[in-house]
């Protein structure tokens, strides 16, 4: 979710030294249903300017719900300004704090370590400690499928670490991509999951963590998912924005943090967005360029070390054609573009939708639960720099998904602890479906490469945007009627 507001909490921290975790007391969310685009427009430029405004769900459509968290005496304000205004609102979370305190159960009870006796729980929030040392059981768990990842390491230290696994047997050896090696684990395709890009979406790594724990649990015991993974190579990062997840769930943070916690840009407002920030038409519609905003965009493109490393790893993984960034909240499987309304050439396009509809029809025959999709751009709102928009339009990865977990705005990002295991139950059925399409996209890319080749063995021969045949180098491949990419 996207917004933007003063940034008050970091220039008071300066000062108080404080060790307990901010107080939204007093604060309210109230929904806002504008039917007008005039209507959207007073709601986005006049709110703000008379009061301090989080939005939970920004301004975005007539039609489309807008949340926004206000606190003290603004609520009243708020309620007056809204209704002079004639626009039709309710107040759909009367207590944030009694909110907070009834789902931030993390710091009341004894934490899963790598040496205790504490079972890891997956209907519970984690610390960010107790995730890791989760993670690093898996390898002695799963000895023959899981290799932990480094992906780098954070504005404030800390190890941005992601699990890879993958089935023993081949079941869809590929040839493409000149691998020689037809029976290794890099030469199936690859389907990449990631959570906690922002901190205060606490489902969204706890749904990574429940879909990592149980793919595995599932190898060799469950049919469909013995077949998925011997068909493709996973990598899970539960947690992205580390920094911002410790301080989210830390005793003194911030329940409501968004961002990282990099503090280069600005000595008063501390963090970038994190899903702004990617160097794909990097500063265009839907962020903002104000340090202070929640959708701050950075100084430069990948300018966080979180974001430049994931990056980097992603890039260098050729056999990727799967990519999902988790959030919440809203219920929605999104595909490129963000930056612009233009949609993706056809072939993509249908093939995009194709999955979404297919993992979303998935995901609601489990609990019900109605997921809507689109392109990111006309679903939610226009977002460049954003992760989806990268790693198709530089990475070619055919199949990524920007997706809005549990719930609509009841809860918000307040998701309470006893809807993990179904949100996880239903996402998973979600990411079989898309598991599926990578595994057999693979295939189609290969035959139709061959069955095209005009190249020599190291080059790969495909059809550019202008219909024209082209030789790929090494290390790249292709998208038909799109042309050779990383
Ligand atoms: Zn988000």
């Amino acid at each position: 979710m996207q917004f933007s507001t003063a940034c008050v909490v970091a220039f008071a921290s300066l000062f108080s030294g404080a060790a307990a975790a901010k107080s939204y007391e007093g604060h309210s969310v109230l929904r806002i249903n504008p039917s007008t685009q005039e209507a959207v427009d007073i709601i986005k430029n006049e709110l703000p300017t008379a009061m301090r405004v989080d939005w939970w769900r920004e301004p975005s459509y007539p039609g489309n719900y807008i949340d926004a968290m206000v606190g003290g005496s603004d609520i009243e304000t708020a309620k007056n300004m809204l209704a002079a205004a004639g626009l039709d609102f309710e107040v759909f979370i009367e207590d944030v704090q009694k909110q907070i305190d009834s789902t931030h159960t993390l710091n009341s009870r004894e934490h899963f370590t790598a040496s205790n006796d504490v079972a890891f729980d997956y209907s519970k929030y984690h610390t960010l400690d107790e995730i890791s040392d989760w993670m690093k059981t898996l390898p002695d768990s799963y000895p023959d499928l899981v290799e932990l990842v480094d992906v780098g390491t954070s504005f404030e230290g800390r190890t941005i670490t992601a699990v890879k696994f993958t089935g023993k047997s081949n079941s869809f050896a590929r040839l493409g991509r000149n691998s020689t090696d037809a029976g290794a684990a890099s030469s199936k395709p690859g389907l990449w999951l990631d959570g906690g890009i922002h901190a205060r979406e606490w489902i969204s790594p706890a749904v990574n963590v429940y879909l990592l724990g149980h793919l595995l649990e599932g190898y060799g015991s469950d049919a469909e998912i013995t077949e998925l993974l011997d068909a493709v190579e996973f990598t899970i990062l539960p947690v992205f924005n580390v920094d911002g997840y410790a301080y989210t769930t830390a005793e003194d943070g911030d329940r409501m943090w968004r961002k990282t916690r990099s503090t280069y840009s600005s000595k008063l407002c501390v963090g970038v967005d994190p899903n702004r920030n990617w160097d794909w038409h990097w500063g265009e519609a839907g962020t903002s360029k104000n340090p202070c905003a929640d959708d701050y965009q950075g100084p430069n493109a990948f300018s966080e070390i979180e974001v430049k490393s994931v990056a980097a790893y992603i890039k260098a993984q050729e056999n990727l054609n799967g990519y999902v960034n988790f959030h919440s909240y809203s219920q929605l499987w999104m595909s490129p573009w963000g930056y612009t309304s233009d949609l993706p050439p056809t072939a993509d396009y249908d093939a995009q939708q194709q999955v979404s509809k297919d993992a979303t029809e998935a995901l609601s025959k489990v609990h019900g639960t109605k997921f809507d999709y689109g392109p990111i751009s006309s679903t939610i709102y226009p977002a460049s720099g954003s992760s989806a928009d990268w790693t198709y339009g530089e990475c070619g990865i055919l199949y990524s998904y920007g997706v809005e977990l549990r719930d609509t705005g009841k809860n918000g990002f307040l998701l309470p602890e006893d809807q993990i295991l179904d949100s996880g139950a239903e996402t998973l059925e979600a990411v079989k479906v898309l598991a599926r399409a990578v595994a057999d996209s693979k295939k189609a890319d290969f035959v139709r490469i061959m069955e095209d080749g005009d190249c020599d063995d190291a080059d790969l021969c495909v059809f550019n945007d202008a219909g024209d045949s082209e030789c790929c180098t090494s290390g790249e491949f292709c998208i038909q009627g799109v042309g050779c990419r990383c």
